[in-house]
């Protein structure tokens, strides 16, 4: 078995992916010996070199390492997108099975999903491991081009490794059947019937997630940027993301491909405490609202998280759309737990789960005699009513009726990151409210 690793081969506007390079060597591959799957790793998702949405990708085959390097050598030389000055391909490959890779490569693609690495760090390895290895430019893709080879290990056979106390992040493999272009019409609009899609993506929900926004009518499945890709459909299992391919609609497919990724499991999200967050990471911490949300210019929310004498900023930005509204309907005093990347000192969510809710607010007493609402009998001295000669202490409670529900909220489909797992595919500790 041999372990073939490759990254950072595409361009935000030249329209390359590398999911596509892979499906061309794993088709070379083939030619020569079997291949037995494709995997499709989404690492650190703050990492600020990432193109879209970080994807390094592996191919495990039979062909002999010398032979896959070879075909995988001349197929990043022909495919990448190296005119593109932040396109720095890496290729990475492994003599052995995946499950074989030494325990440094596992815990680097492990670092690399959660944290960040210096090309340095993955050459050493690499150099340590006897690995062929190939960098054009910088060479920075070697850093996920190693962690896709060190993935299947990391993650284990079924995708089980670590986990958050609050049921997110617990990693499990899961499945996209991306249909390409024909190459000549990349570029062009691309054609695919919007009521074929709904109507295979609702037969198939939920074992196929996040193929539509069911709100907006948006098709999540096919992308807006260039590129080879016509649709991509994810979901818990290989048969039915591969149907849902096939009842769609569209253009002619050039081929059709099905990846094991990490997608829509979390595996990014770690447990934290407000006084540990770091830039660069993302996380699952619990706290209390201190503030109402507020709303700030281009449609961003903002409100603080405190948790005795640290505090951390949180924000559900424009593109979350619907997500703000809930957002929105935080009160001062909710407990909370918030998960999602933090960047210049900001948690920005990507869902959040709601603990208590605060359902009281301080008003001003009413009179028990007349009903109105008493006057302030002046500093610290209390209210009451001259009509009637009552008083009261001080302020009252009054229930503040709620909008929001103990359990999980997330962002819609169309705001979601490929690695945020969707609520409708469970394994959370309270109770969820699914977008779809
Ligand atoms: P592509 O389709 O080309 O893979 P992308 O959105 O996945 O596009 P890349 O162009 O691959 O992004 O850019 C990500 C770069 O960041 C790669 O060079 C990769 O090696 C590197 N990288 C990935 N994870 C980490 C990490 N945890 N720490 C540091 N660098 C990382």
């Amino acid at each position: 078995m041999t372990v073939i690793g490759v990254d950072d081969t595409d361009s935000r506007d030249r329209g390359m992916c590398t999911t596509y390079l892979a499906a061309r060597i794993a088709e070379r591959a083939a030619e020569v010996a079997s291949v037995e799957r494709l995997l499709l790793v989404r690492l650190n998702p703050a990492v600020e070199h990432k193109t879209r949405g970080n994807a390094a990708l592996a191919v495990h085959t039979d062909a002999d390492s010398e032979t896959a390097f070879e075909i995988a050598r001349e197929e990043v030389a022909a495919v990448a997108e190296t005119d593109d000055p932040r396109t720095n391909p890496g290729l990475v490959v492994a003599p052995g099975t995946p499950e074989a890779v030494p325990e440094s490569v596992a815990e680097f693609a492990e670092k690399a999903v959660r944290d960040l690495h210096e090309v340095e760090d993955a050459e050493q390895i690499v150099e340590d491991a006897g690995y062929r290895s190939a960098g054009w430019k910088m060479g920075r893709g070697k850093i996920g081009a190693l962690a896709a080879v060190g993935a299947w290990r990391a993650f284990g056979e079924d995708g089980a490794v670590g986990g958050t106390k609050t049921g997110v992040g617990g990693a499990d493999w899961t499945y996209e059947c991306i249909s390409y272009r024909e190459p000549e019409r990349v570029g062009t609009p691309r054609e695919v019937d919007a009521d074929s899609v709904f109507e295979a993506a609702n037969a198939a929900y939920p074992a196929a997630w996040d193929t539509v926004d069911r709100e907006t009518g948006e098709l999540v499945c096919v992308p807006h940027t260039p590129g080879p890709i016509l649709h991509g459909i994810r979901g818990d299992d290989p048969e039915t993301v591969r149907e849902v391919a096939e009842a769609i609609e569209s253009e002619p497919v050039e081929r059709r491909v099905l990846f094991v990724t990490n997608q829509g499991t979390d595996a990014h999200l770690r447990d934290g405490s407000l006084s540990e967050v770091e830039d660069g990471r993302a996380y699952c911490v619990t706290g209390t609202v201190a503030e109402e949300p507020e709303n700030r210019r281009g449609g961003h929310v903002f409100f603080s998280l405190e948790e005795e004498t640290e505090a951390l900023r949180c924000a559900a930005f424009e593109p979350t759309k619907r997500f703000r509204d809930r957002v929105r309907d935080l009160r001062p005093g909710d407990r909370i737990t918030a998960c999602g990347e933090v960047a210049d000192g900001t948690l920005k969510l990507e869902k959040f789960a709601v603990r208590e809710l605060n359902s009281t607010e301080l008003v001003t007493p009413d009179c028990p005699d007349c009903g109105r609402s008493m006057k302030s009998a002046g500093a610290g001295q209390g209210y009451r009513c001259r009509d009637c000669e009552t008083s009261a202490p001080g302020k009252v409670e009054r229930e503040v009726g709620r909008e929001l529900e103990k359990g999980w909220y997330e962002v819609p489909p169309e705001a979601r990151r490929h690695i945020a797992k969707p609520l409708i595919r469970g394994g959370f500790d309270a109770p969820i409210h699914p977008e779809k």
